[in-house]
């Protein structure tokens, strides 16, 4: 069998995007499986919730944004501190910048790291990389919740629990209860877990179900429209969050090696969420990760390009 390339250095084929009209204040700029971004255009301002990957990407985003309002960028949250998801922040010239605080902790302590590792498993996402000015710094740093108003527009920034990390925050639009998810939801899209906190996912999935959202926008994936496609969003994701974890915490507990681990754990995924996009890119970085928490590491240890490297020969090498 021909050794797998490492992560999406093969992925070269270019999406098509949608910029969806959720409602009269929310949008989704979304590109099959490809990160996406949320919009807010409230009475006097937009927030742009998650940036794309570099400031180049961003202006397709601003010209989508121009093509329905001329008011004002002020505002960039980051759902989490993921360089493909922070890094276009300088494209959109807002004049905040919002974090978690543990989102700004993970950009203290291994933003140059994730930065580098990255932008090498997946070089088509980091287009023109060259317009990235550095890392992207929070201007304003909440704890748990905070509430905005943009005019008469209620926005609540929130921290549900740990999940894809643990610094993950939610947008939430409560009068038209739309949800913006980042990774901590995904649709026909494999998660990402190497970073996550894989006990505690699933209740955050259970408190943002408890919200009742009408629509919600995923991390990657289509934009979910309705209570039902919101239920399929959250179901999915739980379904392969559990059964990843279930099926590493299995292999790890009768003492088996992570590769073993690996090939085990594959095999039982690949006939459910194979076909779920970068399902054999996100696979050998989340049983790793997955064993990690079901053995020593409560908390997920720092991807280097070279820690990314050794891992992939150890799971896909010959
Ligand atoms: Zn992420």
């Amino acid at each position: 069998m021909q050794e797998k390339t490492f992560a999406s250095q093969a992925d070269l084929e270019e999406k098509t995007i949608s910029f969806d009209k959720l409602s009269d204040h929310a949008y989704a700029y979304t590109a099959e499986g490809d990160p996406n971004t949320g919009i807010i255009v409230g009475d006097d301002a937009v927030m742009v919730i998650d940036t794309q990957a570099t400031p180049v990407m961003a202006q397709d985003v601003v010209r989508r944004i121009r093509a329905v309002t001329d008011k004002p960028i002020r505002y960039v949250v980051l759902s989490h501190y993921h360089a493909v998801r922070v890094l276009g922040a300088a494209g959109y010239q807002p004049e905040h910048v919002i974090a978690s605080r543990d989102t700004y902790e993970l950009i203290i302590e291994r933003g140059e790291q994730d930065m580098k590792s990255e932008i090498e498993r997946f070089p088509r996402l980091f287009r023109a990389v060259e317009s990235v000015p550095g890392l992207t710094w929070p201007t304003i740093v909440f704890e748990k919740r905070m509430t905005l108003w943009l005019g008469k527009l209620q926005v609540e920034l929130m921290q549900l629990g740990r999940g894809h990390t643990k610094g993950d925050t939610v947008v939430w639009l409560p009068r038209e209860r739309i949800l913006f998810s980042g990774d901590l939801v995904e649709y026909a899209a494999t998660p990402y877990t190497g970073d996550a906190y894989l006990t505690d996912w699933p209740a955050t999935l259970d408190a943002i179900a408890a919200l009742q959202p009408e629509k919600l926008v995923p991390g990657r994936g289509a934009s979910l429209r309705n209570p039902a496609e919101v239920k399929a969003g959250l179901d999915g994701t739980r379904a392969f969050v559990t059964a990843m974890f279930e099926s590493v915490k299995r292999g790890a507990q009768a003492g088996k090696d992570l590769r073993t681990v690996y090939k085990e754990t594959y095999a039982a995924l690949k006939p459910k969420f194979g076909d779920w996009v970068i399902f054999d890119h996100c696979l050998p970085f989340d049983v790793t990760r997955a064993y990690d928490e079901a053995t020593q590491y409560p908390h997920p240890r720092i991807w280097t390009a070279e820690r990314d490297k050794e891992m992939w020969l150890t799971l896909e090498g010959e």
